[in-house]
């Protein structure tokens, strides 16, 4: 059995490293607690632990003690005075099925493990022969990932932000694609974390923004005051360099406000300790361009960060967006952070919008801007292009019409 804690980093970047020290130190007392005195517990380093049950009559049989672990693991640890709230996560592999050495079982308890996190964490998974091809899919996309800028496969493709009030669209987010010469469109969700582990990242993420950046500065003609956001990923912030101020002075060459440009991150990043890594996102701040918080209420957020760090949008994640009818809960969730942002002075925008219901709802509650396949999905530059002239002949046709 592999096992990994959810999220430890973020404890040992908010809370300090003795108190991520004494918090192993309790989940290895929680996990003992869960297997017998023959079994062998051992840390393999970092926050990942692995468990040998020995004589077992059936591999199956590990499956309720992995879920007694995850569920021991869930329950609050109070550590100097703070209670700290985690999950665990758990790939198994059965001898001698599986594997008919240590270095075989670990590899795909390993592989298990990864599934179970992409999976949603905090849950446990057996391994199975499909995840070894998935495994090798990524190994070979990862050394496919190094010459895919080199040789053009990246593209971006644009989804349009629409005002809610009035249909005006005068924003898009700008969704990374790949084309890879064998394996046709392959979704960022798919490479994202590859280029993430692998650090190719950075240069896509640098591509990313000069790719934005022309494109906006073509759209601003016709389209004054026009934004476009991008998607940063928080490992880019992690990288020394200064990043910040070549994409500001790209900006001023192409002689745009900073505002052409929003730079979308996540709820973790504004919650780092790092101080570089708050200064980088002051540095953006303070040229203009604005942030938003991607898929807003899924993670941990502090109200005093987003008004710390001067962030201008919160977007809704679609998690809240897809069950909103009248009366449930996620509308309610819903309308107390578009309440809570607009008190702070933030702008609100919902993801996922995929039913006229939805967007009435949230124009109900006042949110200010909507994203999803309703109003267009993400498209090729050309064809957003003649999206835009087209939406805005048709809004021309219907003030027209209201006059
Ligand atoms: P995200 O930033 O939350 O982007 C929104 C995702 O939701 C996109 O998936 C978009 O195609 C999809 N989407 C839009 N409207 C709807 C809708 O109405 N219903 C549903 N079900 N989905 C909708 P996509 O393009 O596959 O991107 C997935 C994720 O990959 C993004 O999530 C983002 O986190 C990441 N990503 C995309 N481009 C980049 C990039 O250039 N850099 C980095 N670091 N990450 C990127
Ligand atoms: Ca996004
Ligand atoms: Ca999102």
């Amino acid at each position: 059995m592999f096992l990994d804690l959810d999220h430890f980093k973020d404890v040992n970047d908010t809370q300090g490293h003795d108190t991520g020290d004494q918090l192993l130190v309790e989940a290895a007392q929680r996990i003992k607690e869960c297997i017998r005195d023959s079994d062998t517990l051992a840390r393999l380093g970092g926050d990942e632990f692995t468990v040998i049950f020995s004589e077992l009559h059936n591999g199956r049989d590990v499956g309720p003690v992995a879920a007694k672990i995850i569920s021991s693991l869930s329950k609050p640890f109070v550590l100097v005075g703070q209670e700290i709230v985690l999950s665990a996560s758990i790939g198994i592999a059965v001898y001698p099925e599986d594997g008919l050495n240590n270095t075989e079982l670990l590899k795909h308890a390993d592989q298990a493990l990864y599934v179970a996190k992409n999976e949603g964490r905090s849950c446990f998974r057996f391994f199975t022969r499909s995840m070894q091809e998935a495994a090798e899919l990524r190994m070979h996309l990862t050394s496919d990932l190094r010459y895919a800028l080199r040789e053009r496969q990246f593209e971006l493709f644009y989804q349009p932000i629409v005002d809610l009030a009035n249909g005006a669209i005068n924003k898009a987010e700008a969704l990374i694609r790949w084309r890879h010469p064998s394996h046709g469109l392959v979704s960022p969700g798919v490479f994202i974390p590859i280029a993430e582990e692998s650090g190719a990242i950075h240069d896509i993420g640098d591509w990313v923004f000069y790719e934005a950046a022309s494109e906006v500065s073509k759209l601003v003609t016709s389209y004054p005051g026009f934004q476009i956001s991008i998607n940063k990923s928080p490992v880019q912030f992690a990288r020394d360099g200064d990043l910040q101020g070549r994409w500001i002075d790209y900006l001023r060459q192409l002689n745009l406000p900073g505002s052409s440009i929003v730079v979308e991150i996540t709820e973790g990043l504004l919650m780092n300790t790092n101080p570089a890594i708050s200064e980088r996102l002051l540095k953006f701040r303070d040229a203009g361009i604005q942030v938003a918080i991607d898929d807003f209420g899924t993670g941990y957020s502090s109200l005093a960060y987003l008004k710390k760090f001067d962030i201008d949008f919160l977007k809704i994640d679609q998690s809240f967006t897809r069950n909103l009818t009248p009366e449930s809960s996620d509308l309610a969730v819903c309308e107390a952070i578009i309440v809570m942002a607009h008190k702070l002075g933030l702008k609100v925008i919902a993801e996922g919008v995929e039913t006229l219901e939805q967007r009435d709802l949230l124009k109900l509650i006042q949110c200010d801007y909507g994203q999803g396949y309703l109003f267009a999905r993400p498209m090729p530059v050309a064809e957003f292009e003649d999206f835009l002239v087209k939406s805005v002949a048709q809004s021309a046709i219907k003030s027209t019409i209201v006059l």
